[in-house]
């Protein structure tokens, strides 16, 4: 893409009404636009970044047998009522329709998957089966200061698992555990996100949240040096050793929830009557799991652990391109021509690339704006590169540059 393309701009400064890192580089790169707290704009960067991790998310999930559904935004207060969540769910967002009836705005969709799950599924023939989507969800959050780590609308993945009893439900949940780290491995966090034990419910003991390591994130989890497993505050005082290796020396730290599953056993089954017949005809209810991600969420998390004092640090796979190209406007009769070129050449070979070609910016402003976007490789055609026909190499996440010819680079990066 052409940068003198895109209809968004960087700005010099950083927002004045934005109090977190993520959002404050975010909305200054020109990858968000916040529009009231905790709700924004995606961006066209932004939204690269967002769709590469919801493309991760979705491969994962149907490498473990996942089936992408998408349910509606909007729902009856009837579905609500019977789980009893419309007077407990404390940020529900609810709302009048014309027809004099309520709604509400999907917080979760447990309400909704479970009765779609009971048209479909009768016997345990049809078990089991894993039902997601990726999806806006709305909550009436407290605090929505943390930019996109905690929006009032924001984006889930959530996967709802159904089976015929506990063991196959422990089965499945373990694969879910596996998938979880493929994904974050993925979107580069995995050194810095930790299995935590989060409590559980009537069903289990523990629920699982995956907490990613940074100092903006509100929750508090203690680490197991040995075991890369974490406790959460919350149950600290129950669970005081790793639950794994038994460490009692567990490192406090600061970090963000990116990930939660959790066995939610018979419970929405029960409240809509969802039980399934077993080869003798006999009738049991059916055992459910639920499986969060918050891809906007993960979004800023990853800004959150990459960035230095000049901006974001893509990792690769999520970088909104691979590679930024910069034309330095200069005295040398060859190089618009060559930078064009290597443009097409790169577009041809299928390497996402921003191509820096305004002609009215200095290259000091180029530069400083490459690394405020931050995509992983800077490749710089000058007038003094071209009296060696050739390219400047560097990577956002280093300080070496290189010279590579011209000629070398598109297959360099292939
Ligand atoms: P938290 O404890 O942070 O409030 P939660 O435990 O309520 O989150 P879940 O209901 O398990 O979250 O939602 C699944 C995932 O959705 C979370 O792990 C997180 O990644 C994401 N998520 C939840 N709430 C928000 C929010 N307000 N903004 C952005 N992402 C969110
Ligand atoms: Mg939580």
């Amino acid at each position: 893409m052409r940068q003198s393309f895109l209809f968004t701009r960087t700005s010099k400064e950083s927002p004045k009404d934005e109090t977190s890192y993520n959002a404050r580089a975010l909305v200054r790169a020109g990858f968000i636009d916040k529009v009231a707290a905790g709700i924004y704009t995606l961006l066209p960067l932004g939204l690269r970044v967002h769709q590469k991790i919801c493309r991760i998310i979705s491969e994962e999930m149907d490498a473990i047998g996942g089936q992408e559904v998408l349910m509606p935004a909007l729902t009856p207060k009837e579905s609500w009522q019977a789980t009893g969540r419309w007077d407990s769910f404390g940020a529900l967002f609810k709302l009048m329709g014309q027809d004099s009836r309520e709604y509400a705005l999907g917080a979760t969709h447990e309400e909704i998957v479970t009765p779609l799950a009971k048209k479909f599924v009768f016997s345990y023939k049809e078990l089991p089966v894993f039902i997601y989507q990726i999806q806006t969800k709305f909550r009436n959050e407290q605090r929505a200061k943390a930019g996109l780590l905690r929006g009032r609308e924001f984006s889930m993945k959530d996967l709802y698992s159904f089976h015929t009893d506990k063991d196959d439900l422990s089965e499945f949940y373990k694969l879910a555990q596996k998938a979880y780290f493929r994904v974050f491995e993925r979107c580069g966090l995995l050194d810095h996100t930790y299995l935590t034990f989060a409590s559980g419910g009537e069903f289990s003991k523990y629920s699982h949240e995956f907490q990613t390591v940074t100092e903006s994130g509100e929750d508090t989890i203690y680490v197991c040096g040995k075991c890369a497993i974490a406790v959460n505050e919350e149950i600290i005082e129950e669970q005081k050793a790793c639950p794994n290796c038994g460490n009692k020396k567990l490192e406090k730290t600061k970090a963000v929830e990116v990930g939660n599953i959790f066995k939610l056993g018979t419970r929405f089954s029960r409240a809509f009557g969802f039980a399934y017949t077993d080869g003798e005809g006999g009738q049991h209810d059916v055992h459910m799991g639920c499986y969060g991600i918050g891809p906007s969420r993960l979004l800023g998390t990853i800004v959150e652990v990459y960035h230095d004092e000049k901006g974001m640090i893509w990792p690769d796979k999520v970088a909104p391109f691979k590679a930024h190209l910069i034309k330095v406007p200069g005295d040398h009769p060859g190089l618009s021509k060559a930078a064009e070129e290597l443009y097409r050449n790169l577009e041809g070979a299928g390497i996402e690339v921003l191509y820096d070609d305004r002609e009215d910016v200095s290259a000091g402003e180029k530069f400083a704006d490459a690394d405020l976007i931050g995509l992983p490789l800077r490749l710089v055609v000058s007038a003094k590169t071209m009296k060696k026909n050739s390219v400047e190499v560097k990577r956002r996440d280093e300080d070496k540059v290189e010279l590579v010819a011209l000629g070398e680079i598109v297959r360099r990066l292939s």
